[in-house]
């Protein structure tokens, strides 16, 4: 693809508007423009600057404006009919980035996966049996799943956990995912409470197995059945979910590290509670000021992805300093850029 698409990938992916971007690398708006567009090509210099504009080496912003295919791909993102555009633009432009980044450092440090990542057909398989199949496969234990994030990241999937909120509106995103050339890559919002959290992981999880070909009938829906499977398999449990009380919610969440209103729909869902309970519980969920901020979130074991940084320390246990790793990854020596890079680089440089 083109320069000037890998332009306005990294100007999006960092919030620069062309006037700012213009500014700092030193070119008018006008010619930042075509550049962008196409209509010329940035002498050397002029991509120096621009490169260092955005954080990024020279050599990443030319090799990201000859990338086969689309530089901007598009992500499956769990978001609110609210969310604005601007903010999934970026989100989805820091993903494409990220997905850059990361493709160079695999090349570098090869991580073997414990467990596979099924890609499976939406037409063949209801999301229900797929993620049946996954914790078969997994020789998952029968009952919660215990630090989710391990578990994708032994099956070879980059998680990024990214605080949204900094971006306005950004708490209306959950996360996205795609593939990136050999691993799936996963950003999420940290800001989230962690039963939310969690069940974005696994309804990523859910597009990065159903969805990589095939988009199904409807991926959203199709994602969302899969998380609640797999997170709550039907098997175990619905005899949990009988004699449903608020008190029984409370002890169910902490033990299955899921939200009150997902146990509710799940609950509703399998038919241990009819239309007119499930209405009431969400009264008293409101009446609580819970619909908005329920109560044991911040009890739940957190979720912190550990494998990007496992990279970034497998490269500095080499010798290489933190700034030629940086190099490596393509970001310009992570001074103004961090966020794209693996901690121990940041905490070293
Ligand atoms: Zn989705």
């Amino acid at each position: 693809m083109s320069l000037g698409e890998a332009l306005v990938t990294l100007r999006r992916a960092r919030a620069m508007t062309q006037v700012s971007l213009a500014d700092v690398a030193g070119v008018t708006q006008a010619a930042l423009s075509r550049y962008e567009n196409g209509l010329r090509d940035p002498t050397p210099p002029i991509v120096e600057a621009l490169a260092s504009a955005l954080g990024v080496t020279p050599d990443f912003l030319l090799s990201a404006g000859r990338t086969q295919g689309a530089f901007m791909m598009d992500a499956h993102m769990r978001r609110r009919r609210t969310a604005k555009p601007t903010v999934w633009r970026r989100l989805e432009a820091r993903l494409n980035v990220y997905r850059m980044h990361l493709d160079l450092l695999l090349q570098e440090v090869e991580v073997e996966p414990e467990l596979a990542l099924p890609r499976l057909d939406p037409l063949e398989f209801a999301p229900e049996d797929a993620a049946r199949l996954v914790r078969m496969q997994w020789r998952m234990p029968a009952g919660p799943v215990r630090d989710l994030t391990g578990w994708l990241e032994s099956a070879g999937c980059v998680v990024v956990a990214e605080d949204f909120g900094l971006m306005t509106g950004g708490g209306r995103v959950d996360g996205l995912s795609q593939w990136a050339t050999n691993a799936p890559v996963v950003l999420v919002n940290s800001r989230a409470p962690t039963d939310r959290l969690r069940l974005t992981l696994a309804h990523e999880l859910g597009h990065v197995c159903l969805h990589s070909d095939e988009l199904g009938n409807d991926p959203e829906d199709e994602a969302n059945a899969f998380a609640a499977e797999f997170l709550m398999p039907a098997e175990v449990i619905r005899p949990e979910l009988r004699n449903l009380s608020l008190g029984k919610l409370h002890g169910l969440k902490r033990y299955w590290g899921v939200s009150m209103q997902a146990l509710i729909e799940r609950a509703y869902h399998l038919g241990t509670i009819a239309t007119r309970q499930r209405t009431g519980f969400y009264k008293a969920l409101s009446a609580r000021g819970w619909r908005t901020k329920e109560p044991l979130s911040d009890e739940l074991a957190p979720e912190r992805p550990r494998l990007v940084d496992r990279l970034g320390q497998a490269l500095l246990e080499r010798g290489l300093s933190s700034d030629e790793v940086a190099a490596i990854a393509g970001a310009a020596g992570g001074r103004d850029y961090p966020d794209f890079l693996p901690r121990p680089l940041l905490t070293a440089v």
